[in-house]
Order: C-alpha cells, then sequence, then structure tokens
C-alpha cells in the first residue's frame, strides 16, 4: 500500500480539505487539519497551504505522435490547406524522427507539467507508419509509469479509401486496443463521403470501437456530412461512441438549420471535441448542453509539422473557449474549467473523474483564489498528483 496525505487545498476554491489517497485513489476528503488518516500513517505527506486544488485535466483531442517538441525550431514550409499540411509531413517528418517514442514522451510531459493526466490522442496510421506510431506512443505511456492515461484513435490522417490498404490497417489497429478509429474530411480528402463513413462505421460495428472524425469542411458541405454521420451512427446502435472533432460548419449554419442539427446531434448520441481556434465561428454551447451534446477541449497538435503553436497547455484552450464565446461571468468561466477537467472524462471512459472519494487521484494544485481566476490568468502548476504519484512538486516536473 502507498499513501499520501494531501493536507490543506482549497476544491474548486472551497473550504480547505485534506485529500488522503492510498494506491493511487482518493480515499477521504476531510475538513483540513480532521482528516481520519493521520499523517504519521501517510508514507508521505504535502503541505497544500490553501492552494486551489482541481481535478486532473482531460485533454480530448491531442496529436503526441507528430511533435518536434524538443528539437530545435522547425520554420513552417507547407501549403496553407489541408492537402497542403498532409503532403508537407508525409515529406518531412523523417528528417524529424517522427514518430519516435522520445518525441511522444516529450508531448505527454509537457501534458503533465501542465496538470493533464489523461488524454484521447489521434495516432497516425498510414501506408508508410502503419501501425508504428501506436507502439510508439504506448511505449512512452508505459515509461511514464501510467501517469497519464492514453487512449488511442487510431487516425487515418493520409486518407482513407485513396489510400487502399489503410482500411485493413484500421481494422486491425481496432483489433489490437485502439479504442476508436478515426476519419478525415470524408468529402474533400476521400472526394467519397458516403463510401468512406460506410467503410469506418463497419469496421466500428464489427470491432465495438467508436469512431472520432476530423471534419474541417466548411458550411453546407459540412452539415452533410454531420447528417450521414448521425444516421449511421443510429443505424449501427453507436449512440455514445461517435464523436466529431472540429466541426467548424455547426457554428456557421443559419439558426434555424443549427438548432435542427444540434437536436438530431444529441438524439444520435454524439459528442464534439475542439480546440476553440480564435479564427472559427462560436458553437452553440449552450443549445448543445441543453440537447445532450458532450464537449471536450483538446490541444490539438503542438508544435508540429501542420503548425508552431500550441504548449500542451489546456488551460490556455479553456480560455480560448472562453474568449471565443465572450465568456464573463463567474458561472461561465468556470463552466469553461470545467470542460477542461471534469466534462472531460467522458472522451477517455472514466465514470468517477473528480475530487472526490473512489476517484483515481489525479489532482492539480494552483496558487489561485477561485476557478475563474485560474482560467483568465492560467497560472503555473505547483503541484500535479497524477495517479497518486506526485508528477510536479512545487513547479517542477518529476518525471
Ligand atoms: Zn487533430
Amino acid at each position: 500500500m502507498t499513501s499520501l496525505l494531501l493536507a490543506d487545498v482549497r476544491p474548486w476554491g472551497g473550504d480547505a480539505v485534506d485529500v488522503t489517497i492510498i494506491d493511487g485513489l482518493i480515499s477521504d476528503l476531510s475538513p483540513a487539519g480532521n482528516s481520519t488518516d493521520s499523517s504519521t500513517e501517510t508514507e508521505q505527506r504535502i503541505d497544500g497551504r490553501g492552494l486551489l486544488a482541481l481535478p486532473g485535466f482531460v485533454n480530448a483531442h491531442a496529436h503526441v505522435d507528430k511533435s518536434w517538441w524538443g528539437q530545435p525550431w522547425v520554420s513552417y514550409g507547407g501549403q496553407p490547406t489541408t492537402q497542403g499540411r498532409i503532403a508537407h509531413e508525409r515529406a518531412e517528418r523523417d528528417k524529424y524522427g517522427i514518430p519516435s517514442v522520445d518525441g511522444a514522451k516529450a508531448v505527454l510531459r509537457e501534458f503533465l507539467r501542465h496538470g493533464t493526466t489523461a488524454t484521447r490522442t489521434h495516432v497516425d496510421v498510414d501506408l508508410g507508419v502503419e501501425l508504428r506510431g501506436i507502439a510508439n506512443v504506448l511505449e512512452a505511456a508505459a515509461a511514464l509509469g501510467g501517469a497519464i492515461d492514453v487512449e488511442i484513435v487510431a487516425f487515418p490522417q493520409d486518407g482513407v479509401l485513396r489510400r487502399p490498404g489503410v482500411l485493413d490497417l484500421l481494422d486491425k489497429a481496432a483489433a489490437e486496443g485502439a479504442t476508436s478509429i478515426g476519419g478525415l474530411d470524408p468529402a474533400t480528402i476521400d472526394r467519397d463521403p458516403v463510401g468512406q463513413l460506410d467503410a469506418l462505421f463497419e469496421i466500428a460495428a464489427r470491432r465495438g470501437v467508436g469512431i472520432d472524425l476530423h471534419l474541417h469542411d466548411h458550411g453546407d458541405l459540412g452539415a452533410f456530412q454531420y447528417e450521414l454521420i448521425a444516421e449511421r451512427t443510429v443505424q449501427a446502435g453507436l449512440q455514445g461512441k461517435v464523436n466529431v472533432s472540429h466541426g467548424f460548419a455547426l457554428g456557421e449554419l443559419a439558426p434555424a438549420r443549427q438548432s435542427e442539427m444540434v437536436d438530431q446531434l444529441g438524439e444520435a448520441g454524439i459528442s464534439w471535441t475542439t480546440v476553440a481556434p480564435a479564427t472559427s465561428a462560436p458553437l452553440p454551447f449552450r443549445e448543445m448542453r441543453a440537447a445532450g451534446v458532450p464537449i471536450g477541449l483538446g490541444t490539438d497538435g503542438i508544435r508540429d509539422l501542420w503548425s508552431p503553436y500550441g504548449d500542451g497547455d489546456l488551460l490556455q484552450i479553456a480560455r480560448g473557449f472562453a474568449r471565443l464565446h465572450g465568456l464573463r461571468t463567474d458561472e461561465d468561466l468556470t463552466y469553461a474549467v470545467e470542460l477542461a477537467t471534469t466534462y472531460g472524462a467522458s472522451f477517455v471512459h472514466r465514470e468517477n473523474h473528480g475530487l472526490t472519494v473512489g476517484a483515481r487521484a489525479d489532482i492539480v494544485l494552483l496558487d489561485a483564489e477561485n476557478a475563474p481566476d485560474v482560467l483568465v490568468r492560467a497560472p503555473r502548476r505547483e503541484y500535479v498528483i497524477a495517479g497518486g504519484q506526485v508528477v510536479v512538486r512545487d513547479g517542477e516536473l518529476q518525471v
């Protein structure tokens, strides 16, 4: 048995408590100074000094396999279209050793540094790397001792139908433990939306995995693909297992069409992940909440051959979400933090994620007054506990 007492911390900025952690799980929360397990019985004690405590962040959309983090600066040199970026990455990635175990580990360490203790990551599966990227990511996660939970989406970044052999790779990935298979702009990349979606849904239904699609298409073309996805989700009985990533078109639709679409997504049990880019149309997030469409936040790729941006801090994304949607009240600012933490749980299939007894001990301590203060300042993570393991101490990464 391993034990840790986290003394004098304030969950979500509330009253101070002592948190007892046993074998990686939260076993007790008591008013500060009154914990049932005395500090003499715990192996380790951390003085929380009244710091604010949040549950570990959940990055619902990442690409930990494709970053050049830790290497000298790489100037962007591709064409500014989706196909241009795909081609640029395929031409250049070998030069930077992408993918690799060390590369994935570097990204996962940055996630931990910023308090992310679970992530859903898309990992490129194509005719060049086949399933090597997935093996790299799993090896990197294991090397970090399970501190960060990693869920894999086998992602056909280079297209599906236009690259014969990719479907077989996705099928193999699904058989070998990927929790979802990905897809990419069925209309503009494969130029066959029905064909790509039918093929993905066939694999997902047969293997019992989820689907998580990158959809960049705008306007009516984007909306048309949401309809195709919703129809197939219901037909295949995959409600609760299908996610749309980005989905820029949803925020662009006229109000009546948008309302119909949100209802259709809710009825089909489809979830949504966003990285809240400043140039995108705001999502109808209140209507999505009301319709039961879960929303997750992600960093997307950081420092990769697609974009130089990103440092792995999900709070920066939550703040971007809040600014994009014009959030100002304490309630709304707190909601943006919840998107980065509690509401991310379903994206990594966690039923109990939070500062509650029985949850995995994923806890982030920050020097902040309350959740809105956390959001607008995104202060340093003073401590990060991941599965009971202290991975950040006094702001310094320990892994
Ligand atoms: Zn992505």
